[in-house]
């Protein structure tokens, strides 16, 4: 064996599969710069240590069941003048991870709602927190599910151990007075303890009904909003400009969307 195989088989012994993938770049580029032993050594470590961090990275990525992965930088904050960029920038220090704060992005379809609350999730992994994320609706059939099979203690572990819990589409569905039971222990139980981002269409007059009860509501929103930023985008949909943009929709719909839109943003109407 050449050296350069025993090389490779000793890499391949340790798992070091990064080193292993750039060994002759690595080499060839060592001959060419000449660096000096500890820069070269560092080089080599930091090929494997980069390449773990991206691929725990991305598994956290795939633990956090995001609905689908956008960032800030694909945000067109010119598209949605309401939303104030520096309370954005503030939200992108990631303070309100480490105060367990919670953020409450409101508006009507289509205006980024999801889009900022994936983005602030890519945020907290790429700084090493856990996120997760479900839909308001899923998020209560699956812990109605575990409470009918005595099992809801246990289960809610699951949505309180990520530092960052994003509950979307909160309000396009009422819930049954068990759901709101289960929704109000686990705002209690993260309260002060872990931040939630919710995302809804509905302004918070109109808490009580997706709750159906105005007492539960409120203890819930007193809870969520004691440490928390909200944001409402009052602006048009996303999709419906990159619809028209393509041209496939008909004047007709152009306009009942938007009208749908304006009357969601006063919040008198909750679905397309
Ligand atoms: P919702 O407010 O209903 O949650 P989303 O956040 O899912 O809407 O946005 C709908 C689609 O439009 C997504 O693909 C999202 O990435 C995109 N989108 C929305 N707003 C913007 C924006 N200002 N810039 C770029 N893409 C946007
Ligand atoms: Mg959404």
């Amino acid at each position: 064996m050449t050296p350069i195989e025993q090389l490779r088989s000793t890499l391949a012994t340790l798992s070091l599969t990064a080193i292993d993938a750039r060994l002759d770049a690595l080499l060839e580029t060592a001959a060419k710069k000449e660096p000096s032993y500890a820069d070269f050594l560092a080089e080599v470590i930091n090929t494997e240590a980069d390449a773990r961090r991206q691929r725990y990275l991305k598994a956290r990525l795939q633990l956090a069941h995001l609905p689908y992965l956008k960032t800030f930088q694909q945000f067109d904050f010119s598209f949605q003048p309401s939303i104030d960029e520096r309370q954005i920038s503030e939200l992108r220090t990631l303070r309100f991870v480490h105060e367990a704060a919670n953020v409450i992005l409101q508006g009507p379809p289509g205006v980024g709602k999801t889009h900022l609350a994936v983005a602030l999730a890519e945020c907290a992994i790429q700084a090493g927190q856990a996120a997760y994320c479900m839909t308001a609706h899923d998020l209560v059939t699956d812990l109605g599910r575990a409470y009918r099979e005595g099992r809801l203690d246990r289960r809610l572990r699951v949505y309180l151990a990520p530092k960052v819990l994003i509950i979307d589409e909160m309000g396009y569905l009422p819930l049954d007075d068990l759901g709101a039971t289960i929704f109000f222990q686990l705002v209690s139980a993260r309260y002060e303890r872990g931040s939630i981002i919710l995302t809804s269409n509905k302004s918070y007059g109109e808490w009580g009904s997706i709750f159906g009860d105005p007492i539960i509501a409120t203890a819930i929103l007193d809870r969520l909003l004691h440490h928390s930023t909200t944001i409402n985008i009052r602006g048009e949909s996303y999709r419906l400009k990159e619809r028209r943009k393509a041209g496939l929709i008909p004047m007709q719909d152009q306009q009942r969307e938007q009208q749908a839109n304006s009357t969601n943003s006063r919040g008198k109407r909750n679905s397309l």
